[in-house]
């Protein structure tokens, strides 16, 4: 690991300050936040980034972990611990996707250090942007090239890919958030602002190394979660090579609301598929206000894969994602939700 110099911040208006106009947050940045540090550790040690000063926010944690509910609003502290966040009754009555996608990410020790914000963050998992000896990697060397499209991509993204990056996104939570309308709280240099989940992530688009629309020294605060009938039957499945402490090669996240067999409103999120956070609205197109049936279910599925692009060793992805898919929308079908208090 390269030398760096480690800030600890006193405020998170301080932390946002020390960040400004260093080009905090995106791959190259000089200046990178330390929170949980699960993520950026391991990328430092890896010589993937290289940030030469650290700004640490490991001590501002208390009053930006809370976890609550606000009318019908779930509120999620942007430094809030995964594993803590996984079992708070609140979020397993109102969200249960929320809390199953956490519960199946990482490891134990893993979601007992690191934060919602760290995760929703989080570095695409593609090997050749890991492995530093790998001189076409646009995301990590704007320019360089992609390895990914004429190597081994059984893990990479076939939705929302170009030519200039296929990585897919590995998060399991941020699939949840995109699914079910999140928001953010953000705190800046500038001040607050507040953006929808779904805006927080970029698409490739022949600059992957830009990867959010998070300002220079912006932080996640909170994620703020509409919950009702809608959210308190959902699921999330995450489908794998092993059984625990490993990447989705597939996931979907469902939230149903359903009146007399029929849909009155779908949420659908896809992971392990794409380049970012995926909702599919054609998925949500399909089934609403049809009966909630094997046929519309397995209509939903082609819908939400119609546009996948498959570069070889991943050609299995899309009958996965179907697959995927139909069984979360069974699950959602099959549950018996926390009634409402
Ligand atoms: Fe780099 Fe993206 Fe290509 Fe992977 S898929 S080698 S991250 S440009």
């Amino acid at each position: 690991m390269r030398p760096f110099d480690f800030t600890q911040a006193e405020s998170l208006s301080q932390a946002a300050m020390l960040a400004s106009g260093t080009g905090q947050g995106q791959t190259d940045a000089a200046t990178q936040f330390l929170a949980g540090g699960t993520s950026l550790i391991d990328l430092m040690k890896l010589d993937v980034l290289r940030p030469r000063r650290l700004v640490g926010l490991s001590g501002l944690r208390d009053a930006n972990e809370r976890i609550e509910l606000n009318g019908r609003e779930l509120r999620l502290g942007g430094f809030a611990k995964m594993a803590a966040v996984a079992r708070h009754p609140l979020v397993l009555a109102h969200c249960p996707a929320v809390a199953q996608s956490l519960a199946l990410a990482a490891s134990a020790q893993l979601r007992n250090m690191a934060t919602l914000g760290g995760n929703v963050l989080q570095k695409t998992r593609c090997t050749y942007y890991r492995d530093a000896t790998w001189a076409a990697c646009n995301k990590r060397s704007p320019g360089s090239g992609c390895a990914a499209l004429a190597g081994f991509n059984r893990n990479h993204a076939i939705l929302g890919v170009d030519g200039s990056c296929i990585a897919q996104y590995p998060g399991d939570l941020g699939v949840v958030f995109a699914a079910l309308d999140a928001q953010l709280d953000l705190l800046g240099p500038s001040g607050t602002r507040q953006i929808p989940f779904t805006a927080l992530h970029t698409l490739a688009m022949n600059r992957p190394h830009i990867e959010t629309t998070l300002r220079e020294g912006e932080i996640i605060t909170q994620f703020r979660l509409p919950v009702g009938a809608l959210t308190r039957r959902s699921v999330y499945v995450k489908v794998r090579d092993r059984a625990s402490y490993e990447f989705a090669i597939s996931s979907a996240a469902v939230a149903l609301e359903v009146e007399g067999g029929v849909v009155r409103q779908a949420r659908i999120g896809l992971g392990g598929m794409a380049y970012k956070p995926w909702r599919s609205l054609e998925g949500e197109q399909a089934l609403s206000g049809k009966p909630l049936t094997e046929a519309t279910m397995a209509a939903a599925a082609t819908a939400a894969l119609a546009s996948a692009k498959t570069h070889g060793f991943n050609d299995y992805k899309p009958e996965l994602g179907r697959r995927t898919l139909v069984r979360a929308l069974q699950e959602a079908q099959a549950m018996t939700p926390a009634r409402e208090a």
